[in-house]
């Protein structure tokens, strides 16, 4: 067992070699990790059991830490320092983890590339040249690059589980409410959960088990009891039933993506599980419930940065009054994304298209929620296909090249259509290494993804554990790593 010290001064040597490549860390905190290594090795020398005892994290860059700074990646948050630590950094450091710096992310989280960040694109560790995916891109890149075992990411609409599929990571994105969302800046509340991306499934369990579980500054955090995460993560479940959906055409997928579904299914059947069709009749609606759900809560959500309360204030004439300020720091402060967003959001809410779009959009995503819950066998739908998991792609395509989508956010929003509608429906849900496909003359590694019940992480995770250990498809190196 590698001391505490000896484990962070590994990740900096780590970071300070690849980071230039790839462009994950925003802020590396050498001097404050490798004190608290230090005292971590000797608490641990007087005895202590700490479970993730030197274990350096990365954390993604709307998480707020009292170490350094939180700006979500936007001019807006330019030199802001959170004066409190997120609930999930101090459970995380209390069990004896390192946080050794901020990573990149698309600004506040919205994007699928990772290329919408103050601090320039993250590049993906297969090939530099193509994104990281999104909106956590940094947390997959460091991790794929061996900088970092663990990083925290954040998703709203699949931006943990998209990102490990195109790093080749593994990502979990936690049952709305089971993690705490204090201390994260918040996007679209009703949607966004704290997870990690990890190398393995084993690694992924043992994280959740240190910062899932009720907390009283967040009242949507859940109080249902915890499992034995690890220990589900090594189980091989008995008589599994794996969903697969029908008619989600393989039209829309790039080829590389039906191979790692076809590869996926044949370990399912090789392992004695069930693997069976269902239907989610409403998923094709999922992209467009989400770009007007989540934008309408994050236009209010963004209301509060006003260049009065945090970070960065443009300068303003005297006399030039209050409302100058807000138009001007709000103006300079957010890119072009998020005001496209603010926008399609406002307007989704206001008085007299409030009904149209934004009701109408809660209605599609209850019945979303139904259609899972058919195929899940939970809720007032118990009678469905009884799933345990449903197998989906993560993401329509592997990596793409940096700049392709980042100007078209038609074609960066359809990035989402196998992840937005588990954020609506409010489950957990994993995206595990399926191979590597060769495209554009370089091996570039594709994900897939487990969908599970609400609350049920422990079955999510036998699952997946019990698909990475027939497949063998985690842990793979980014080429040079
Ligand atoms: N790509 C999605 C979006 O742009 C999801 C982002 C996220 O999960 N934070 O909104």
């Amino acid at each position: 067992m590698k001391s505490a010290r000896e484990q962070v001064a590994e990740a900096l040597a780590r970071i300070e070699e690849r980071n230039g490549a790839c462009n994950a860390f925003v802020e590396v905190y050498a001097e404050e990790a490798t004190t608290r290594a230090a005292a971590i090795d000797e608490r641990v020398a007087g005895g202590e059991d700490l479970p993730l005892a030197g274990m350096p994290i990365a954390v993604k860059d709307n998480i707020c830490t009292k170490v350094g700074k939180t700006t979500c990646a936007s001019r807006i948050l330019e030199g802001y320092r959170s004066p409190f630590d997120a609930t999930v950094v101090g459970r995380l450091e209390a069990a004896g983890a390192v946080i050794v710096g901020k990573v990149n992310m698309d600004e506040f989280g919205m994007g699928s590339g990772t290329e919408h960040s103050v601090y320039g694109p993250t590049g993906n560790p297969w090939d530099t040249t193509r994104v990281a995916g999104g909106s956590s891109g940094g947390s997959a890149a460091a991790v794929a690059a061996g900088m970092v075992p663990v990083a925290l990411g954040t998703d709203t609409g699949g931006s943990i589980r998209q990102p490990a599929a195109m790093c080749g990571v593994v990502g979990l994105k936690p049952t709305y409410g089971r993690v705490s969302r204090y201390g994260l800046v918040a996007f679209a509340s009703s949607l966004d959960q704290i997870g990690p991306l990890t190398r393995t499934v084993e690694e992924a369990a043992r994280v959740l088990g240190v910062i899932a579980g009720e907390d009283p500054n967040d009242a949507t955090s859940s109080t249902r009891p915890l499992h034995d995460f690890v220990a589900a993560s090594r189980e091989t479940p008995w008589n599994l039933r794996v969903g697969v959906v029908r008619g989600w055409s393989s039209a829309k997928n790039h080829p590389a993506v039906d191979g790692a579904m076809e590869r996926a299914k044949g370990v399912f059947r090789a392992m004695g599980a069930e693997v069976v069709v269902v239907d989610l009749p409403h998923a094709e609606h999922a992209v467009s419930a989400y770009y007007i759900v989540a934008p309408a809560e994050a236009s209010s959500n963004l209301a509060r940065f006003d260049g009065v309360r945090y970070g960065r204030r443009a300068e303003v004439g005297a006399g030039e009054g209050l409302e100058a300020l807000y138009v001007r720091s709000r103006s300079e402060g957010f890119g072009a994304e998020v005001k496209r967003r603010i926008m399609l959001g406002t307007y989704a809410l206001s008085a007299g298209h409030c009904d149209e779009y934004y009701k109408t959009a809660l209605k599609v995503r209850r019945r979303i929620k139904e259609d899972y819950d058919t195929a899940l066998g939970t809720g007032e739908h118990g009678e469905g296909a009884r799933c345990d998991v449903l197998l989906l792609p993560t993401s329509p395509t592997p990596a793409y090249p940096i700049g392709e989508k980042g100007n078209d956010p038609v074609s960066e929003y359809l990035q989402d259509i196998y992840t937005v509608g588990v954020n609506l429906a409010g489950l957990p849900a994993i995206s595990l290494p399926c191979g590597l496909a060769e495209v554009g003359g370089k091996e570039l590694p594709v994900g897939v993804q487990l969908v599970g019940r609400a609350f049920d992480e422990a079955g999510l995770l036998r699952a997946a554990g019990m698909f990475e250990r027939a497949s063998g498809f985690s842990g793979v190196s980014a080429p040079g790593v």
